[in-house]
This record gives C-alpha cells, sequence and structure tokens, in this order.
C-alpha cells in the first residue's frame, strides 16, 4: 500500500518545491484510501504537482494516479462522473469520444481536475466560470475515513468546491458537460495598448475564450489569442489594426510552436483548441515560474495600467504574461467570487531570487483593485477581507476536520 521514499518523493512541476512528505501513498481503491486516511494524523492529496508553492505537501501524501478512472456519463443530467486522480486530457478524450464536452479548459491538459478544482484554475472567456464551476457534485474522503458526497443542494457546497484541500481527500468528482462543438483558434499581432485600454471589454468579448499575452513594454501589445466557437461567432478580419498571423506561433516570442494547439482558423475540437498546449506534448516541467492574480472586472484596465508602469522591472524577468478573463461564480474561495474577473497572469523565468522580491511591489500596486491571488501559483501574501465567506469555510473545516489532519504550513499562514 504505502510506499517509503527515503531519498524523497520529488519536486513539483517547476522543481521549485521539494514535497517534505515522507511518505506518498498510492492506494488503488477508494477503501484503501479510506483506511489510509482514517489511520493517518497528517495527510493531503497530491495531484498532478503543478501547483508552483507548497500547497499540497503534508506529513503523508496520497496520489489517486493508480485509481481506476471509472469515467461514467450521464446523458440525462449532462453530468461526468470520475476518479479524482483523473487529469483533463484523459477526461477530455472520453467524453468526445462520447460526443461530450466540457465548457472550458485551462492552458493545459495535463492537470489533475481535482487539483485544478481545489485551486480555482481557469481558462479564459467573458462567459465562462472557473473550472470549479463546472462542478456539479463531489465525493470525498473525510478525516474519520467515511466517505461525504456534496451537491449543489447542501448548504457547504459553495465552500467545499475551491477546497485547498482543507476539507478532505476527493474520491470522485461530477463535472457538467455539454454537447461537443468545434472550436478555431486565431492569433493577431500588432494590437497598440492604447486600443487594448480603451476597447478592453470590446476585445475580450469578440471571441469564446480570448487570451492577451504581453510582455508589458513597446507600443504594441503582443499577441490576441482569439478561441471562437464555429456554432456561435466568426473572428474579424482584423482586430483594432491587428492582423491575423498566418501560421501558429508559441505564448512567447520566438519559441517554436510545435507544443501548442492549432491556430490560423483550422477548425477542431474543443479539447485540441481550448488548451494552448497539446495534450501529445508532454511538459513533465518547465524552467519556469508562475503567479496571477484575479481583479475584480470593473477595476481590469486600471489593474492593467498599474502592472504596465511596473513594465520595466517585471520585463527583464518574465517569458510572457497572460490576460485572461472569467464570469463571476459563489464559490466562496473562488478568485472570481461574486465578480466577473480578469486574470493577470505571469510566466517568469526560473529566478526565484529575484522573482519572489517583486511580487510584493506587484501586490502593492494591485492592492487598490483588490487582487485576489491565484492559490496555485507563487504569491507574497492573501488580503482576508477579500473573501467574505473565509470565516465560513475556516468553520466548515474545523468542523469536518477538528484534528487539522489536512492542514499544513500553507494554510496556517494563508488561511487559518
Ligand atoms: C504549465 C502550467 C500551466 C498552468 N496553467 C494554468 C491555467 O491555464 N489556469 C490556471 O488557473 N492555472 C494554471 N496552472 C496552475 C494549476 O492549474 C494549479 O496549480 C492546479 O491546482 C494544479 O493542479 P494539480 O492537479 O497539479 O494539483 P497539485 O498542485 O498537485 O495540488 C494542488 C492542490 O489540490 C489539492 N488536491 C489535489 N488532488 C486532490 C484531491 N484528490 N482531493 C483533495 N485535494 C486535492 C492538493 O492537496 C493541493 O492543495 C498551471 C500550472 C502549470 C504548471
Amino acid at each position: 500500500m504505502g510506499e517509503n521514499y527515503p531519498m524523497g518523493i520529488g519536486t513539483n512541476w517547476s522543481r521549485h518545491h521539494e514535497y517534505r512528505a515522507s511518505v506518498l501513498h498510492r492506494p488503488d481503491t477508494v477503501d484503501e484510501l479510506q483506511h489510509l486516511v482514517a489511520a493517518a494524523p497528517n495527510i493531503r492529496a497530491l495531484g498532478s504537482r503543478h501547483s508552483f508553492n507548497d500547497i499540497a505537501d503534508a506529513a503523508q501524501l496520497v496520489t489517486l494516479e493508480a485509481l481506476e478512472p471509472a469515467i461514467e456519463i450521464d446523458a440525462e443530467s449532462e453530468t461526468v462522473s470520475f476518479s479524482a486522480g483523473v487529469r483533463y486530457g484523459e477526461l477530455g478524450r472520453a467524453l468526445q469520444r462520447g460526443g461530450w464536452a466540457l465548457r472550458n479548459l485551462a492552458s493545459l491538459p495535463h492537470i489533475s481536475v481535482a487539483g485544478a478544482i481545489a485551486t480555482g484554475t481557469h481558462g479564459s472567456g467573458d462567459r465562462n466560470g472557473t473550472l470549479s464551476r463546472a462542478v456539479a457534485g463531489l465525493e470525498f474522503v473525510t478525516a474519520t475515513g467515511e466517505l461525504l458526497s456534496v451537491s449543489p443542494v447542501d448548504d457547504d457546497f459553495d465552500g467545499s468546491v475551491v477546497s485547498l484541500g482543507a476539507l478532505g481527500i476527493l474520491s470522485r468528482v461530477t463535472l457538467d458537460i455539454e454537447p461537443t462543438f468545434e472550436v478555431r483558434q486565431d492569433v493577431y499581432n500588432g494590437l497598440h495598448w492604447t486600443d487594448l485600454l480603451e476597447r478592453f471589454d470590446s476585445i475580450t468579448s469578440r471571441g469564446y475564450s480570448v487570451s492577451v499575452f504581453t510582455t508589458w513594454v513597446g507600443d504594441t501589445v503582443g499577441a490576441v489569442w482569439l478561441k471562437s466557437r464555429l456554432d456561435s461567432s466568426k473572428p474579424p478580419q482584423s482586430l483594432y489594426g491587428a492582423a491575423p498571423a498566418a501560421v501558429d506561433q508559441h505564448p512567447i516570442a520566438g519559441v517554436a510552436a510545435e507544443s501548442t494547439t492549432a491556430q490560423a482558423g483550422v477548425p477542431g475540437p474543443w479539447l485540441d483548441r481550448l488548451p494552448h498546449f497539446r495534450l501529445e506534448f508532454t511538459p513533465s516541467n518547465g524552467e519556469e515560474l508562475q503567479s496571477e492574480y484575479l481583479v475584480p472586472r470593473r477595476h481590469a484596465v486600471d489593474a492593467i495600467r498599474a502592472i504596465r508602469a511596473l513594465g520595466d522591472r517585471i520585463a527583464p524577468l518574465l517569458h510572457v504574461s497572460e490576460l485572461r478573463t472569467m464570469a463571476a461564480d459563489s464559490l466562496w474561495l473562488s478568485g472570481a467570487y461574486e465578480t466577473d474577473a480578469v486574470g493577470i497572469h505571469f510566466t517568469w523565468h526560473f529566478a526565484p531570487a529575484e522573482v519572489l522580491p517583486l511580487l510584493p511591489v506587484i501586490e502593492e500596486a494591485l492592492a487598490p483593485f483588490d487582487a485576489r491571488p491565484h492559490w496555485g501559483k507563487l504569491f507574497h501574501s492573501v488580503r482576508r477581507d477579500l473573501y467574505p465567506r473565509l470565516p465560513d469555510f475556516v468553520e466548515l473545516a474545523t468542523r469536518l476536520d477538528p484534528q487539522g489532519k489536512f492542514r499544513n504550513e500553507y494554510l496556517e499562514r494563508h488561511v487559518f
């Protein structure tokens, strides 16, 4: 059952965090998982290791990779249920085979669904919520080892989805699905900063999912990636003077586009266009760090201006930044809790000694705009006053886990 790792269990995807856990359990069944959790004094789930901080760590860790995926589609309720170790790529293939789709995806299909929804992971789109918003039901193993099911009709549901792993180990997840759809991706280069800032709403509403890539310096923004559903909208010939690229390109200027999903208007199924990166390309680790702040939509342009004013300090440490939008939700710890939001994301060079001291500077610049950090990326501090339901979350976690079996240093620092 349990496996010992005298050399350590390794690092997260970015190799910035070395897990301190002494053991990584790999149960084959939910029953085994229940026994493990009941017996362990301090244990947490490890997803696909894509978070950039110590959020997952604990004295003991458990991976659900060995559980049967058990992907079950319910056409009547338009939902899919599956084991919590499943990653988006695998789930997407199974859904597509059956003629179904998820509403949205993040940039990478290699991430586990349970880990993504625990941190409020998101893609883009004015009318698309975070990936957590697709959750239609959860089953998790509580501190006593018992199974608990939560659905949207339960009072605690909105506190249980973006859970930061503090309530228990998810064993099964149910997501809303819809009939499959096709998407085309068009990339526009040469948009001027003045146009982005003056027409921000118009630009982000031009596609089903829109990403703006920039390095903050210069007169032009960088690239705008427009993902359009074939069943609903057509991309424009030009985007305020920015021209569509004829060949595929990587979000980072100068990097070969072999890992990216097809662009230049070539239609394809949702799972091969909504992520920026292809499932077949397996980035097991990356020479990068990431940070992101979610700002209420009403502050988007002012917040972007504030970051642009720091452009000369940011650019030397940056691969690229990405601006994405998302619709409001009611999930207590979500970055989009009760507000449409804009994500201001930074893909940094792997230079922690320079990047980490810059984060408080960025957070100070964003302070007037009520920025909430992405829970799974690098940040300096969390403003607790921006989460009105945080006391309810602490009460829920304490009720389900009075001994603190699922707590860790990260949670003590930022939540409890
Ligand atoms: C290359 C790259 C691209 C990314 N792109 C995006 C993006 O487009 N949008 C975005 O928002 N984020 C993005 N992220 C961030 C990433 O989505 C989040 O950090 C996410 O939480 C990682 O999920 P994971 O499965 O790797 O979980 P881990 O990092 O392993 O764990 C994250 C949290 O989930 C908990 N968890 C995992 N499994 C379970 C379970 N079964 N039960 C209870 N808790 C569980 C862990 O305990 C931990 O608290 C990206 C990260 C990388 C490295």
